[in-house]
């Protein structure tokens, strides 16, 4: 696994991290047992970032990190995030100190405000985020779903700390970050985290298979290599199984050449 700085924030996260949308929506526990064994191989691979959030299985998603985490919790990078209706100082604190609890740790690595709320001013949030690092519940603040203006409005509101990732959505098939989210963060030495970077599964055919062949990639493996080619750029696919687990981990050890990674962009 590689790792690349987060943010300017001195801490190493795995290029290829997890995303956990939708774990512990079936109500089978026999399904969230598979699930946490399939983030315990990601652990095992190096995959350090692992991102949920309060929203995912009204907290159920956060429960079986925690319990994935419980004998490393030092050895993962865990990613969490406040949704509106939540962003209002107050109810970000209960928020924080809520997911803490699910997750069954003492600190968030990087606490997260899902998506931009117009009708809260962004002090508002800002100022308990800051408050929760300072009192050791949250080590770093990102953003998700946030425009370069609008993180530039977070940045202006914070007084200490900075802002370290913007998780955006970006994929092969999907590049309009690559306009202006995409620029802003690599001047600002912003780290993109790109969700659903396998397009919710839709696994794209444009890929020739003669690249396939000589970088011995599957189609999927591809993407992420290619989503994670700028050095500012980490991915969290979510994988269901362990083989999808292992195939995402060992998607970025060989780079493309220039001329192919231009031709796979141009499709
Ligand atoms: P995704 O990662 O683009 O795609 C997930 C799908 O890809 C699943 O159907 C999975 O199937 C399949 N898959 C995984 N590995 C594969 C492989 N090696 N080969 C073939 N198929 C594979 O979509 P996502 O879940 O929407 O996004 C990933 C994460 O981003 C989420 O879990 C969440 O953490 C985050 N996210 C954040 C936001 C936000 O607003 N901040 C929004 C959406 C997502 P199997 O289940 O069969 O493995």
């Amino acid at each position: 696994m590689e790792y690349r700085e987060l943010g300017r924030t001195g801490e190493k996260v795995s290029v290829i991290g997890m995303g956990c949308w939708g774990l512990g929506l079936s109500r089978d526990k026999r399904e969230w047992i598979r699930e946490i064994a399939t983030l315990q191989r990601g652990i095992e691979l190096g995959m350090n970032l692992i991102d949920t959030a309060e929203r995912y299985s009204s907290g159920r998603s956060e429960e079986l990190v925690g319990e994935a985490v419980k004998d490393c919790r030092d050895d993962v990078f865990i990613a969490t995030k406040v949704a509106p209706p939540n962003l209002h100082y107050d109810a970000v604190i209960r928020a924080c100190k809520d997911s803490i609890k699910r997750l069954g740790v003492s600190y968030i690595d990087l606490y997260q405000i899902h998506w931009p709320d117009p009708g809260v001013p962004i002090e508002d949030t800002m100022s308990a985020m800051e408050k929760l690092v300072q009192d050791g519940l949250v080590r770093y603040i990102g953003v998700s779903n946030f425009s370069a203006s609008e993180t530039d409005a977070a940045r202006a509101a914070l007084a200490k700390n900075e802002i370290a990732s913007n998780q955006v959505e970006y994929a092969l098939t999907n590049r309009s970050v690559e306009g202006d989210i995409l620029p802003y963060c690599v001047g600002e030495k912003i780290t993109l985290i790109a969700y659903s970077p396998l397009a919710h599964g839709h696994i794209t055919r444009s890929i020739t298979g003669d690249i396939l062949q000589k970088y011995d990639m599957t189609p999927a493996q591809a993407m992420l290599n290619w989503v994670t080619r700028n050095e500012q750029v980490v991915a969290i696919p979510k994988a269901g199984n362990i083989r999808h687990q292992e195939e995402n981990a060992s998607s970025i050890g060989v780079r493309f050449s220039a001329a192919d990674y231009e031709r796979i962009s141009s499709g």
